[in-house]
């Protein structure tokens, strides 16, 4: 069973994945109205996979005999200054996601919960990746520039993205 210190802790990391995929349906919406249909279908590839994190931590604590609690959602931010300001904030939320699970994992490694530490390793990985991708979209932007012919390359590329 889950102590209620990581009870309280996994519940409020539900609110941040589902949190992340408010924003990322908002970066969605800024893509559509930019006229970049590459971005928004990443955003919205980003968006089902936050879903699927807040899912994975639901499943669990139910798992492990704990109650899952929401809280409410804040509005996510709707207007960009530019599609390289728009990745920037894609990399500090995922840097603020990836300081919140090593969070989680201290805490669990403190309640020698051995269960959770398991668990949380998948998260570990998972943001890695997420900083990274977000880090090389970021750097293409700054190097290539975010307009005209390159801006249009980089959202043909965005388009591409599969579901992972
Ligand atoms: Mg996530």
């Amino acid at each position: 069973m889950l102590s209620k210190t990581l009870q309280k802790a996994f519940n409020e990391q539900i609110d941040k994945e589902f949190y992340s995929a408010h924003l990322y349906l908002s970066m969605a919406a800024y893509s559509e109205s930019m006229n970049l249909p590459g971005f928004a279908h990443w955003m919205k590839q980003q968006q089902k996979e936050e879903v699927g994190h807040g899912m994975k931590f639901y499943k669990y604590v139910n798992e492990r005999g704990g109650r899952v609690e929401l809280g409410a959602l804040a509005k996510p931010p709707a207007d960009f200054a530019s599609p390289t300001a728009l990745f920037e904030q894609v990399l500090n939320h995922e840097r603020s996601v990836t300081a919140s699970i090593n969070k989680l994992y201290e805490k669990a490694v403190k309640e020698k919960d051995y269960a959770s530490q398991v668990m949380l390793h998948w998260f570990i990985d998972e943001q890695v990746e997420e900083e990274a991708s977000a880090s090389e979209i970021l750097q293409t932007l700054k190097m290539a520039g975010d307009k005209g012919q390159s801006l249009l390359m980089l959202d043909r590329q965005l388009a591409r993205r599969g579901s992972e």
